[in-house]
């Protein structure tokens, strides 16, 4: 059998949102090199005959470098294994795919792409953020800090002009630089913003604040990401962060075109509508 690398979006840690895909190809993966993030359910599902490699970057182990990584891949597929490349959210999100794929194409190895959910919507998930909203964001940009924090802050102003939703991946400790970045790119200090932390995971946990109390906000367990933008005052979020909030409620939620009790009657009405036929 002819040896194929797979890419695959192992999502943003709940097993449940692995796609059947990814769980298919799994269970029949002769080798795995997977990311740091992975959680251990996930792990699991690997048949216990495959090699599973943790190629991640931390817990002190020499880190081993993207050269290696597209390297062992290149090698194991031109043996004839099926080779998973295992990695937390979507492949290409902020992910390093790009350099797979260009090294796999290089060695004439043949691959796949498998998506998975990528952090941005297990986080908007979890803490109920619409990414867009008819009335408040028709556009989502993800984008990482270190952007944030190495002055790109000029070429952001367009995009935060737009009023787009902003997802910060890989946000980090340095809230300070990250909300000074987007305060000078013109955000306003009131604009709301959420930290979410562990999306998806048994310790996941949900802040809400504004990007000019951002700096003073605690620092959360990472893996963290920061959603900032209107949407974000419609989540809901972990008691003690949200009490700075008077009310969750955006104010365009008052302007409602029915009256709350029309809709009612009309419910009411049909109900006993239904009830007519029956
Ligand atoms: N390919 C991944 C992103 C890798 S970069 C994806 O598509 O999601 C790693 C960053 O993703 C982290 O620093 C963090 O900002 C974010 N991230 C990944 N998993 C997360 C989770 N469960 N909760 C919050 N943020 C997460």
């Amino acid at each position: 059998m002819n040896g194929k690398v797979y890419l695959v979006g192992a999502g943003p840690g709940d097993p449940d949102l692995l796609t059947l895909k990814a769980l298919k190809i799994l269970k029949r993966a002769d080798v795995v090199l997977h990311d740091d993030l992975i959680p251990r359910q996930i792990l699991d599902l690997v048949p216990r005959a495959a090699q599973l490699r943790n190629v991640g970057k931390r817990c002190g182990r020499r880190s081993i470098s993207q050269g290696e990584i597209n390297a062992l891949l290149v090698t194991f597929a031109s043996f004839g294994l099926q080779v998973v490349r295992l990695k937390g959210g979507d492949p290409l999100i902020f992910g390093r795919g790009g350099e797979e794929i260009e090294a796999l194409r290089k060695a004439k190895i043949d691959f796949e792409i498998v998506p998975g959910v990528t952090a941005a919507l297990g986080a908007a998930a979890a803490a109920q953020i619409p990414l867009t909203h008819r009335k408040l964001s028709s556009a989502v940009v993800f984008l990482t800090a270190h952007q944030a924090n190495t002055g790109y802050a000029k070429d952001w102003h367009q995009m935060i002009s737009s009023g787009a939703t902003l997802v910060i991946y890989m946000p980090g400790n340095h809230y300070d630089a990250t909300s000074k970045s987007l305060l000078e790119a013109g955000l306003a200090a009131t604009t709301p913003c959420a930290i979410i932390s562990q999306a998806t995971r048994p310790n996941q946990r949900i802040y809400q604040t504004t990007i000019g109390k951002l700096p003073t906000t605690a620092r959360h367990a990472s893996p963290t990401l920061l959603i900032v933008g209107e949407v974000a005052q419609l989540g809901v979020a972990d008691r003690a962060a949200s009490e700075e909030f008077e009310s969750r409620i955006h104010p365009y939620l008052g302007e409602a075109a029915i009256p709350l009790s029309e809709l009612f009657n009309e419910r009411l009405s049909v109900v006993s509508r239904w009830g007519e036929t029956e």
